[in-house]
């Protein structure tokens, strides 16, 4: 099958490359001369394991090549997948610009009838206005335009696996030989494919991140709980996890959530919730949680350090999550300038995205190794639970330190508290009595 993917960021580009790999010819289109460049010769822009190896192999075998036209591309395929950046809007809506752009384009590049898939995250009725933008801009060309929601579920740092894996696949259209077109490339993986009306389809996007981060934002509300109670919220996760109903996943306490989806997925669901003149109260208080859980990180290093003015404090991760590079609303990217605003030397580290965060913060200092990021601090707070955090030795990491006691702000639980007290550390949990 031929398809085109438009976008080659975190999801069309593993899109393309699976879809490829799967057997397809695929053309991947993005706006960015750059990134095309350089996808053709195999490099990718972003980290996400697993993926260059699958894209090298796709090009090589010729089932896979990249470029900037998208006019040409709609016109060698029957589908075309819409995978392009949905970015928040100042309101906290979304902004939906590129997606119309690309309806747009492919409107008015129609040489057939064609499916347009949004893999886009794009909120309820977006679909209907795909299809009525492309039709338009088909000006009286007889061909027919069919549209399908496909949201994307994939994580980042898991990306491939999720896609070649999926818990399910859900795709929604009004036409029943659209969606079954969709459901037919999947057929390879043997996944669940939920198939629904096409509004259900764009809401099961929104209400599973809004469901997920109201499972974080609920455990960090009992941690702060549990922080005043003397209870360990690692083990009322724990308790709470093992029943079925409930279950362990997302049931984190931590600095709160970030990323390029959960943030701007619950602000955006919130806001359809006020547009269809209804009250969006859990979701706001989603949202609300998240926001103190942020604040809290230079509150504990404040409650620990005293002033933070000529202080020198280690950040370990800056990544919203670990195995990514992706900074869009991590913690570590308001974390740095406030502390940079309240006069402390920063020394930042993180395994894949040192660069990115210096082009967003450049006044911090960018360390090759946790170690050398500790070197002199008088505190030191993990923001990303990277393996390479998880396993650190604290005693040596104590070692490097300033002062007599230094400050560990363990923003994600993964020490034992017991280990960073004998290590000789002031140890700051996440609702750890
Ligand atoms: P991204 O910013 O990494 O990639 C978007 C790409 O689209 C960029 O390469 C950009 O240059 C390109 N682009 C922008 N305008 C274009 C245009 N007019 N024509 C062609 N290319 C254009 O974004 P992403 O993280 O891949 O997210 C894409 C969509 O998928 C969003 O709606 C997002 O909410 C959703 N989503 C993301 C994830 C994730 O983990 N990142 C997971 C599920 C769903």
């Amino acid at each position: 099958m031929e398809l085109t993917v438009v976008g080659c960021g975190y999801v069309g580009l593993v899109t393309a490359a699976c879809f490829a790999d799967l057997g397809n010819r695929v053309i991947g289109v993005d706006v960015d001369a750059v990134r095309v460049q350089a996808l053709k010769k195999g490099r990718i822009p972003i980290y996400e394991p697993g993926l260059e190896e699958i894209v090298r192999r796709n090009i090589k075998d010729g089932r896979l090549t990249f470029q900037t036209s998208l006019a040409d591309a709609v016109r060698a395929s029957r589908i075309i997948f819409i995978a392009v950046g949905t970015p928040p809007a100042a309101d906290g809506d979304v902004d939906l610009t590129a997606v119309r752009m690309v309806a747009a384009e492919i409107g008015k590049s129609l040489n057939g009838d064609k499916i347009i898939v949004n893999k886009s995250t794009v909120p309820v009725g977006m679909a209907d206005a795909v299809g009525d933008m492309a039709q338009k801009s088909a000006r009286g060309k007889k061909h027919k335009v069919r549209v399908v929601s496909n949201p994307e579920f994939l994580r980042e740092g898991t990306a491939v696996t999720d896609f070649m894996h999926p818990d399910r696949v859900v795709v929604g259209s009004s036409d029943k030989r659209a969606a079954e077109a969709v459901a037919d490339l999947y057929r390879p993986l043997d996944a669940h494919v939920i198939v629904t009306d096409v509004r259900s389809a764009e809401m099961i996007k929104y209400a599973s991140n809004a469901f997920l981060a109201t499972k974080i934002s609920f455990i960090n509300e009992i941690a702060s709980l549990c922080e005043k109670l003397g209870a360990d919220v690692a083990a009322v996760a724990n308790g709470m996890g093992k029943d079925k109903r409930i279950g362990r996943e997302f049931l984190y306490a931590g600095v709160g959530f970030g990323g390029s989806c959960l943030p701007k997925d619950v602000a955006a669901l919130r806001r359809a919730v006020e547009k269809a003149g209804l009250t969006p109260r859990l979701l706001a208080a989603v949202l609300e949680v998240n926001e103190s859980q942020r604040r809290s990180v230079v509150e504990k290093l404040s409650d620990g350090l005293g002033k933070l003015a000529g202080k020198t404090v280690a950040v370990l991760g800056l990544a919203f999550k670990p195995s990514t590079d992706d900074l869009r609303e991590a913690v570590s990217q308001t974390v740095l300038p406030q502390l940079i605003r309240a006069g402390a030397k920063v020394r930042a580290y993180d395994p894949a995205a040192n660069e990115g965060s210096k082009r967003n913060h450049p006044q911090a200092v960018y360390c090759k190794s946790a170690l050398d990021a500790a070197k002199g601090a008088h505190a030191a707070v993990v923001l990303t639970e990277w393996n390479e955090f998880v396993e650190l030795d604290l005693v040596k990491l104590r070692g490097v330190m300033a002062g007599q006691k230094p400050v560990l702000v363990d923003g994600r639980n993964v020490y034992d508290p017991d280990k960073a007290k004998a290590a000789g550390f002031t140890y700051r949990g996440v609702g750890r009595g």
